[in-house]
């Protein structure tokens, strides 16, 4: 069982100038840890305003992976995954809008679960995209991830994307024998653009499955080459929306010397946001301006319904997908700065998740062959709305039968 310790890191960025903000209240999730008795030991590093996927975003630069200080920890919420590898703490919060919880986790050796839409409280987090933005947690095992999140789970009248739906005993069912389980394979998730060095571990990993009485079954996701370009326009559209209120009058950072009005509001914005920020705030606004946002905006949401649609006939199919987070390890620190693309295509297994509003789990399940021996490997599994309690029992198992989630970058 979880030490009375906990890590926080909301998907907020920050200019150098907040390093020591701290916040008038508390956010839902951080008053119910706080009223068992959890201790929260500080802020953890994420890409500002959680748009990133090396950590690199961060205007305090990025953490290092524990498990080689070459490589990035993942993104946004690198922190949450760097600090629970290197044992700082057993376990922390982290935000998931498009991979956020799940693809640090991969690189990082750590387990983590990005619950159903709505599932957990937003109140006082700052969503980078509301429609898809989702609090979870980082721990070292599926049992951690499971207590925490039986606990920070449930209905809040304070947000009204929160679901008033009871939550489910995910410590209960840890135990369930997998036998009958359906597990889902997509075709499209084991392609070319797969490394053979994460698709391996991947594949074994698959055969502990069986092992414990799962039976994989083919299925097919088809629109998954439609994830990026929808993703990476709503999420931007949302996004720009969102941050349109930092203007430096009523919010967040505000130029020291200006002309006039416009001028303060441009300054402000111009050096109060980094780069990648900004060039979202940029796409958003152009996506929903007039003249394109039925051609842009309306056609990424018709998207996002065929994306959904997708997952509920897989469900008819299988009972969780498993597969890939990430189609690499983790990349080195600096190697794809001045590539957003690259970073963006890297996103191809997790953000169909959020589209739908599905839960996702991280689990290790080993290490990059080769030149990256170093270098975690994550295996997703995603399930139908709500069911969080089937994902933690077949990790669960898992890790009753495997170490990898036992491995740490000193010990393995
Ligand atoms: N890597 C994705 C992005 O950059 C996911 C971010 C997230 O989940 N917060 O948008």
């Amino acid at each position: 069982m979880l030490p009375a310790v906990l890590l926080q890191s909301f998907g907020e960025g920050g200019d150098e100038g907040d390093a020591n903000y701290v916040s008038p209240f508390d956010a839902t999730v951080v008053e119910k840890l706080k009223t068992i008795g959890m201790v929260n030991l500080g802020k953890l590093n994420c890409d500002e305003f959680a748009m990133g996927s090396a950590n690199e975003n961060s205007a305090f630069g990025a953490v290092k992976n524990p498990w080689d200080t070459q490589a990035v920890p993942g993104g946004s919420s690198g922190g949450s995954a760097a600090a629970v590898a290197a044992r700082l703490a057993p376990a922390a919060t982290a935000t998931d809008t498009g991979g956020s919880i799940r693809q640090p986790a991969s690189f990082c050796g750590v387990t983590g679960i990005k619950p159903t839409y709505g599932r957990v409280s937003r109140f006082g987090m700052i969503a980078y995209a509301s429609s898809l933005a989702q609090g979870g947690v980082i721990a070292q095992t599926a049992q951690d991830c499971a207590l925490l999140l039986g606990e920070i789970a449930g209905f809040d009248p304070r947000d009204s994307t929160s679901m008033d739906r009871p939550v489910d005993d995910y410590m209960a069912g840890l135990d369930n024998p997998l036998a009958g389980l359906r597990i889902g394979l997509p075709k499209e998730y084991f392609s070319e653009g797969l490394a053979a060095e994460v698709e391996q571990p991947i594949r074994e990993a698959l055969k502990v499955f069986e092992k414990l009485g799962a039976t994989l079954v083919d299925i097919s996701l088809k629109n998954t080459d439609l994830c990026i370009p929808a993703y990476y326009v709503i999420a931007p559209a949302e996004a720009s929306s969102n941050l349109s209120r930092y203007d430096g009058v009523r919010y967040g950072y505000r130029a020291e010397h200006y002309t006039d009005i416009q001028d303060m509001y441009r300054k402000s914005r111009s050096q109060g946001f980094g780069d990648e920020v900004q060039r979202r705030i940029l796409v958003g606004t152009y996506v929903l301006s007039h003249g394109y946002y039925d051609a842009y905006y309306i056609q990424a949401q018709r998207v996002r319904r065929l994306i959904a649609n997708d997952y509920k006939d897989a469900f008819r199919q299988c009972d969780i997908i498993m597969g890939p987070v990430a189609p690499t390890v983790a990349w080195n620190l600096g190697a794809q700065v001045d590539d957003p693309v690259a970073n963006y295509l890297g996103d191809i297994f997790t953000i169909s998740t959020n589209l739908a509003g599905l839960p996702g789990m991280s689990i290790p399940c080993g290490f990059g062959q080769g030149g990256h021996a170093k270098r975690p490997v994550g295996l997703q599994l995603t399930g139908s709305w709500f069911s969080e309690a089937k994902l933690l029992n077949a990790a669960h198992r898992f890790q009753q039968v495997t170490d990898w989630h036992l491995k740490t970058p000193e010990n393995r």
